[in-house]
């Protein structure tokens, strides 16, 4: 800011001073307190704010009341295991779907849909509160209402509580399939009474909690579920906008020999098409082709839709939220930048203290008896500096050994050599390349950044210090 306004750092400093801002010569300041400082050196000023690609369209504009359009359900199906989630999911699959169309062969893409009463229902094809929970702390919601399945003979087991904690935790409704009835020892009033302990009170108990007896081996009382399900839909009004551009969720991904990335994504509000731009998570496509839960290719798809897309630029995970930007720049340059930030957290988040604390607990053992430095500074006068200085630490018990300097950004290499020799290295001013972040986090090996020599003495010397047998 002095620069652009030819005023020498300390005179604005001063100025800053008597505005009772504190600052340094090369500390930032907000658009506000430079307005008001330039103004008062006779300057005017225009602030200009960088757009931000990203904020733009991740939030997402509220839809007209009028543009609203009713929107199938999505249903998860959850509950303990061997209790029949598979095999409910499987006999609503065949019975509805196939059994409907002459030859038609159901694609496992990890969600169908199914029709009853001219109304559709989406089901979520992966069972399990896991997978579910998984998703919702990535902060996918996607399911409308949560089938609980509890089989009639096993009665509430760890896993049906667990799920009924999970389904509550999201604010999901629960309607109970008591599954199983076909057997002999089913006892579904059994299951009813333990279910009041946790809240789920059946409707003809007086309850609000929609329980069917069903049997996914003689498929009695699928009709009746699928009943139930379009019921309690209807009580949540569920709407979307499908003339928008679209936005969703991941529900599974993989990559596919022959057809490369791919994966299925559900539709959550907007219609989303065949050459449709988008990003998911740290990904984007141009979505190529999009394939049905039968395997029929489609141009078009709107909400609660579950389809297979193709053309990601790499596999997204399951639970990233997707959504539909103007060009195939765009949706590149979000994505990178984003991976670019994650890049740079998972590498924070793998740089802990460990590693140095780790060595050091080894030299208080006895086990080692150097401490094995790798230097990267921007100028070799630092590096010598800071060379001299750590070396000067070394005390009888434990040598500091300065295995390798050198000048520039930390490659590969030196992660390498660090690695190979039980060594971490100081980077002064100078940063890790990609590849050397990448290696790094492999390796588990300790980077420590630096702008002050000083600050880097003093985490050596306090680690040596603080971990180092007190002499007597
Ligand atoms: P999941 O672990 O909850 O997905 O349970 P599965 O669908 O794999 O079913 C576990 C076992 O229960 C399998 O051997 C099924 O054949 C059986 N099973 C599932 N539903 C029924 C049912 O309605 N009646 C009977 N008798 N057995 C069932």
């Amino acid at each position: 800011l002095a620069e652009k306004m030819k005023k020498s750092p300390a005179e604005v400093i001063k100025k800053l001073m008597m505005l009772g801002v504190l600052a340094t010569i090369n500390q930032e300041i907000d658009a506000d307190t430079a307005t008001i400082l330039a103004q008062e050196l006779g300057f005017e000023v225009e602030v200009k704010v960088e757009q931000d690609v990203e904020a733009l369209f991740m939030q997402e504009p509220e839809d007209d009341p009028a543009d609203l359009q009713p929107r199938p359900c999505v249903v998860t199906v959850m509950g303990h295991v061997d209790h029949g989630k598979t095999s409910l999911l499987d006999a609503i699959r065949e019975t509805n779907v196939t059994a409907t169309e002459a030859g038609g062969i159901t694609q496992h893409i990890g969600a169908y849909q199914v029709e009853h009463n001219n109304k559709k229902i989406t089901f979520l094809d992966t069972p399990g509160h896991e997978a579910f929970t998984a998703m919702r702390a990535r902060g996918a919601r996607v399911t409308d209402i949560a089938i609980l399945v509890v089989a009639a003979d096993d009665g509430v087991m760890p896993q049906t509580v667990e799920a009924i904690n999970h389904a509550k935790a999201a604010g999901v409704p629960i309607i109970v399939a008591i599954n199983k009835i076909d057997r002999p020892d089913a006892n579904p009033d059994r299951v009813k009474q333990q279910l009041t302990e946790y809240g789920l009170v059946a409707e003809e108990w007086g309850g609000d909690t929609v329980m069917v007896p069903v049997s996914a081996r003689t498929r009695q009382g699928l009709e009746d579920l699928l009943e139930m399900i379009l019921l309690v839909a209807e009580m949540q009004e569920l709407k979307a906008n499908p003339n928008r551009p679209a936005r969703g969720t991941v529900i599974e991904a993989e990559l596919d020999k022959g057809r490369g990335p791919v994966a299925t994504v559900l539709v959550q509000n907007g219609t989303l098409s065949v050459g449709d731009n988008l990003v998911a998570g740290t990904t984007w496509a141009r979505v190529r082709a999009m394939m049905d839960y039968k395997g029929r290719r489609v141009k078009k798809a709107g909400p609660s839709t579950p389809v297979e897309v193709l053309g990601f630029s790499e596999v997204p995970q399951a639970g990233d939220q997707f959504f539909v930007v103007p060009d195939e720049k765009t949706a590149r340059q979000i994505a990178e930048k984003r991976a670019n930030r994650k890049r740079e957290e998972e590498f924070k988040a793998a740089m802990p203290r460990v590693s140095l604390d780790a060595l050091f607990n080894q030299i208080k053992e006895g086990q080692v008896k150097e401490l094995r430095v790798i230097i990267k500074a921007d100028v070799q006068g630092s590096a010598e500096a800071l060379k001299q200085a750590l070396e000067r630490l070394s005390t009888e018990e434990v040598k500091v050994n300065i295995i390798h300097q050198g000048v520039g950004a930390i490659t590969e290499t030196d992660i390498m050599l660090a690695s190979a020799s039980n060594a971490i290295i100081i980077g002064f001013n100078v940063r890790p390349d990609v590849n050397a972040r990448r290696v790094a986090e492999k390796e588990k090996v300790d980077i420590r950044l630096y702008r002050v020599i000083y600050d880097a003495i003093e985490d050596v010397k306090a680690a040596m210090s603080g971990l180092l047998e007190p002499e007597y």
